[in-house]
């Protein structure tokens, strides 16, 4: 490997956690060495606030955490609509497709994966077809491109359900409900929120929905999408415009297990400062496993900016270890999805 390659500090995946490391990087003057590869289109942006962008109250671009100039000023090589799609790690390159189904492969001397979560899709027959599309009136909630779907297609409908009645789907409730739309919450728990609230808090919570006008259906399962709407498992059809799926996510693994490397429930790592069990790829924003001795857990994730306590280069050992650390495992079980189907996507 040339010896432009073996300093070279790729990051995979461009959200938060990768904007945050590439901050701390840049600050130490390492900016020319990176290179990171992101497959959305956009630039590094608050997902947090995707939400708000539905409701309108914030502009797409206002959610840009560093912008492309940024990038290019501090000699970061952005990639975007660049996805990564194998590590060979005796080679030390990483093989990437574009849109356009060009293929390249970029030389790392360090490798940091920050690919963030997959969307799980909850089990409900109907909502992915044969040749592995969504569903006309079902969307996703994960990125700027599916939120700018969402937006794209409220002025003809009339009536959404959301799937998951978590942080997330009470926040694309409210934002669908005060575009107007008539909202319905079907949530498998026995209550909203089950991971963070207690059960009369998520009662509290439901009844207060209720009086803002929003249904809420909970202990209660989507399990199947017809002509007539979506069926539950109580037996009510909830006749609707859209669908859309907020059950929560796992932990993009693929690479990292194709790569070899040891994965459970996340990447498996060997310290707050960890190194995955390859010692030229590291991990950032893993759930690590709970059965096993050798995870660290984190602190628990809360409302803080993702990756601006994870993904810091240890200032102690500059340049010693690749930034990043792992998230503790999420508290509770998780419900009966499985993982959003790679080929699972909408139709462009
Ligand atoms: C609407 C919404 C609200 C949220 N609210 C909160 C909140 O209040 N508090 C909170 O703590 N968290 C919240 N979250 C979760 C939070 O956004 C994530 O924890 C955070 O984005 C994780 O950062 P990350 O960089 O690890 O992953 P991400 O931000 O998901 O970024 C990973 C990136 O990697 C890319 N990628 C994946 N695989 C590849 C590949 N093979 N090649 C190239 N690129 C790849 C993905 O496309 C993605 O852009 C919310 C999420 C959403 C969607």
């Amino acid at each position: 490997m040339s010896p432009a390659g073996e300093r070279r500090i790729v990051v995979v995946g461009a959200g938060m956690a990768a904007a945050r490391l590439v901050e701390g990087l840049v600050a130490r003057g390492l900016g020319p060495q990176v290179t990171v590869l992101g497959k959305e289109h956009h630039a590094p942006y608050n997902r947090i606030l995707l939400s708000a962008v539905l409701e309108g109250t914030h502009d797409a671009g206002a959610l840009t955490l560093r912008d492309p100039a940024w990038f290019a000023e501090h000699g970061v090589d952005l990639r975007l609509g660049v996805r990564v799609v194998e590590v060979d790690r005796g080679r030390r390159v990483v093989r990437t497709v574009d849109d356009t189904g060009a293929e390249a492969e970029v030389a790392f001397g360090r490798l940091v994966l920050a690919t963030g979560l997959i969307p799980k899709l909850p089990p409900i027959r109907g909502v992915v077809d044969r040749k592995g599309h969504l569903h006309p009136k079902v969307h996703a909630f994960r990125t700027m491109a599916d939120c700018r779907d969402l937006l794209a297609v409220l002025p003809d409908a009339r009536r959404a359900v959301v799937v998951g009645g978590g942080l997330l789907g009470l926040q694309v409730a409210r934002a669908l409900a005060g575009r107007g739309l008539a909202c319905e919450v079907v949530e498998g728990s026995e209550h909203l929120m089950s991971r963070q609230l207690s059960a009369p808090g998520g009662q509290a919570l439901a009844r207060d929905l209720r009086r803002l006008g929003t249904s809420v259906y909970t202990g209660s399962r989507a399990v199947r999408l017809t002509d007539e709407g979506l069926v539950l498992d109580n037996g009510f059809t909830l006749s609707t415009d859209l669908v859309i799926l907020t059950a929560g996510g796992r932990p993009a693994m693929a690479l990292a297990r194709d790569a070899g490397l040891t994965v459970r429930r996340g990447v498996v790592v060997d310290s707050p400062s960890p190194r995955s069990t390859t010692p030229r790829s590291t991990r950032s924003a893993t759930v690590p496993s709970s059965s096993t001795p050798r995870v660290w857990r984190g602190p628990p994730a809360s409302s803080h900016r993702p990756g601006s306590r994870r993904a810091c280069w240890p200032r102690s050992s500059p340049g010693r270890s690749a930034p990043t650390a792992a998230r503790a495992a999420s508290p509770g079980s998780a419900p009966p999805t499985s993982t959003w189907p790679c080929s699972a996507s909408r139709r462009r």
